[in-house]
């Protein structure tokens, strides 16, 4: 059984999720604020988290920092709002979603899946050390290296980025993007798509990633 830990100071909103999650065939605990959320993280050793920005103790943010500086963990960031969602991924705060406030349990419980699903495609990938100009990306150890020196990428960036690499020198569209990585087949997400991008660019530097207007990404690297 797979574990999730829910953190939501809301009762109604934390017991709505949790239910519904356990409905689904998961095991779920509940914190309601920052520090209790990052000793659950640590002992309860979850699979994925569902992280809401505003809570007592610290934040959100602050929650992410904390439970991925010890090890890298599915996070699912609840936001009030989609220009909230913006300025995380701005931040580059570290989750691997982003679900905007009021959802249904139906939605919450499908980006679950898929952000598992990704995870476990992701660590089942035969090509295990994959070398394009200054990068060297290891699916084995899921560290990412620019020009010896590592970079901690979330693991949306770093399946995003496998895509890239895999397919280096050819225009992928948002779309097929949003498939491969996201899972998603609807045309609503593609904004998710270009906030990775950003994000990947912040921290890969911003030579690697190029935007083909109108079309979308290509990742390039000079022979
Ligand atoms: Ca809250």
């Amino acid at each position: 059984m797979q574990r999730i830990l829910v953190v939501e100071d809301e009762p109604t909103i934390a017991r709505a999720v949790a239910d519904r999650l356990a409905a689904e065939g998961f095991a779920v605990e509940i914190a309601a604020d920052g520090p209790s959320a990052v000793e659950r993280a640590r002992s309860y050793d979850p699979e994925l988290i569902v992280l809401d920005v505003m809570l007592p103790g610290f934040d959100g943010l602050e929650v992410c920092r904390r439970v991925q500086a010890e090890r890298p963990v599915p996070v699912l960031m609840l936001t009030a709002r989609d220009d909230e969602t913006d300025m995380l991924v701005g931040l580059g705060v570290g989750a691997d979603d982003y679900i905007t406030k009021p959802f249904s349990m139906r939605e919450l419980a499908a980006r679950v899946r898929a952000v598992l699903r990704r995870v476990e495609r992701s660590a089942a990938l035969p090509e295990t050390m994959l070398r394009v100009g200054p990068l060297e990306i290891d699916h084995a150890s899921r560290r990412v290296r620019r020009d010896g020196t590592e970079v901690h990428l979330t693991p949306t960036e770093f399946e995003l980025l496998g895509c890239l690499a895999r397919n280096r020198g050819t225009v992928l569209t948002r779309a097929v993007l949003l498939e491969q990585v996201w899972d998603w087949a609807g045309a609503s997400g593609t904004r998710a798509v270009d906030t990775h991008v950003k994000a990947l660019r912040r921290k890969l530097g911003s030579d690697l990633i190029r935007t083909v207007h109108g079309v979308g990404y290509s990742l390039e690297v000079r022979a």
